[in-house]
């Protein structure tokens, strides 16, 4: 620090001028400590829950842990009462988890949404099959991927396979250090002299996505397709799983191993699924300390946001809309729960792209985030002329500012990307189609949606810190 006074023209502009913070210089010794307790943990979950299903089975052990309970039990039990912590799991691919409020519902749910799914290979129903004494697994990639991203890495295969009887394995392959893992292979370059011409979308194809899953021939000389059959027989032995049992299988093909510090000082976490585990996680950890609140928090944990956010465990299914039902029917209240929704108000919580040195002009400096100046408040997504976009209005733009400066949330603002660049969604336009207020609100990650996404460990635990202020604020909302 200088000791120069600072002239009248400094002074000014310190007043009336916006300047973003980073983030780091604003932590407290205590907070830092806590940052850095939090980021351990969340590499410990990434690394575990690389599937919704993982993320859901993580998050309800957790729930557990800390004494939230199944609704239905809840209810059935009659303990429903303000204070009572509930979760509602859908089909182990969404969870709601929440604390039932001081006021009635019918003042309004406080909703923090993200989503547990995230980009990467599936397998096809009928995947197996055998070529040049190889074996090989089909896939169908699931979301945005970038394909040439996906090719000569350790891969992990996860999931869950219904056998013929209706029962079912769990399966995970590729973690455990002793493990095998799977690759997609490349060309060499001195044979690419075609294959690097192409455009960048185009040199590796989404039927050229095949798993390279074994190489070692059945005994017997007399058999066809040798080696696939000796890959069914360790299969069948493993996992008493035959090749039909594929059809009723969903088994996701992601990238293998933990996820890691980044960098000399250890301030980036590098890993796979960021995008969104990194807000379902900070959702959940701004919810675990929450005692007693006033207004009912819902921590909202959706699957298949990147793909549209449909089906019966996304977004645009009335999931939330049933649980507010439920919500208002056990505090003995008869109401559309649409009513509820209309006064209610949300984070959608997902991540956006942090300007990256090597990509710039993707890029308007004046509206973009950057990796370390905090959670991202994100007005309007979509793309073009704002097509799709839940557009947040300015009063609850301003109620959600205020609040994070009061709180002392180190926060920042910023577009996806240059107007005519492209573009994407999020949740929030789902949240607002049921009458919500509804803001995305989230950490800016680079290489979002690569098999290894990077993130700022002071962006983490400034999202965290800003989803806790949201839930424990008891102001009513009376913004318009
Ligand atoms: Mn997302
Ligand atoms: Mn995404």
């Amino acid at each position: 620090m200088s000791t120069k006074e600072k002239s009248a023209a400094e002074k000014l502009k310190e007043k009336l001028a916006y300047k973003q913070k980073n983030s780091w210089d604003a932590l407290s010794d205590d907070e830092y400590q806590e940052a850095m307790a939090i980021c351990e943990e969340y590499k410990e979950f990434l690394s575990l829950a690389k599937t919704e299903r993982e993320s859901v089975d993580y998050f309800i052990n957790k729930c557990k842990e800390k004494g939230f309970s199944p609704l239905d039990e809840l209810q059935n039990e009659n303990r429903l009462k303000p204070g009572a912590k509930f979760y509602i799991n859908n089909r182990n691919k969404a969870l709601i988890i929440g604390i039932v409020g001081q006021k009635a519902i019918t003042e309004g749910v406080r909703v923090i949404g993200s989503h547990l799914d995230a980009p990467r290979l599936d397998l096809k129903p009928s995947p197996l099959y055998e070529s040049n004494n190889l074996v090989l697994l089909n896939t169908h990639y699931y979301g945005g991927v970038k394909k040439y991203q996906w090719v000569t890495i350790p891969l992990a295969l996860h999931g869950r396979v219904v056998l013929g009887d209706g029962t079912y394995k769990d399966i995970v392959i590729g973690e455990d250090p002793a493990d095998p893992v799977f690759t997609i292979t490349d060309l060499l370059p001195h044979l690419s002299k075609d294959q690097m011409q192409k455009k960048l979308a185009e040199a590796i194809t989404g039927e050229g996505l095949n798993i390279l899953a074994g190489s070692k021939p059945y005994p017997d000389k007399e058999v066809k397709e040798r080696v696939k059959l000796a890959v069914l027989q360790k299969l069948n032995e493993e996992y008493g799983i035959v090749e039909e049992d594929f059809i009723s299988a969903e088994l996701e093909v992601v990238p293998a191993g933990p996820a890691r510090d980044l960098g000399f000082d250890r301030s980036m976490v590098i890993g796979y699924g960021q995008d969104d585990r990194i807000c379902a996680f900070t959702s959940w950890k701004a919810m675990e300390t929450i005692e007693n609140p006033v207004y009912t928090p819902l921590c909202l944990l959706a699957d298949k946001e990147e793909i549209g956010s449909t089906g019966n465990t996304g977004m645009a299914s009335r999931f939330l809309l049933d649980a507010a039902d439920v919500l208002a029917s056990a505090q003995g209240i008869d109401i559309n729960p649409g009513r509820i929704m209309a006064v209610s108000q949300a984070l959608s919580s997902d991540v956006s792209a942090a300007i990256d040195p090597n990509y710039e002009e993707v890029m308007d400096k004046m509206n973009s985030p950057v990796l370390g100046n905090g959670v991202l408040l994100t007005k309007y997504t979509g793309s073009g002329g704002k097509y799709t976009a839940n557009d947040a209005h300015a009063e609850f733009v301003g109620a959600i500012r205020k609040l994070f400066n009061e709180a002392g949330v180190i926060w920042q603002t910023g577009e996806l990307g240059k107007v005519d660049q492209g573009g994407g969604g999020t949740i929030a336009a789902f949240l607002a189609n049921l009458g919500m207020d509804v803001i995305d609100c989230g950490p800016a990650l680079l290489s979002m949606h690569a098999p290894y996404e990077v993130a700022s460990k002071v962006d983490i635990y400034m999202t965290m810190k800003g989803y806790r202020a949201f839930f424990e604020n008891n102001d009513p909302f009376n913004i318009y």
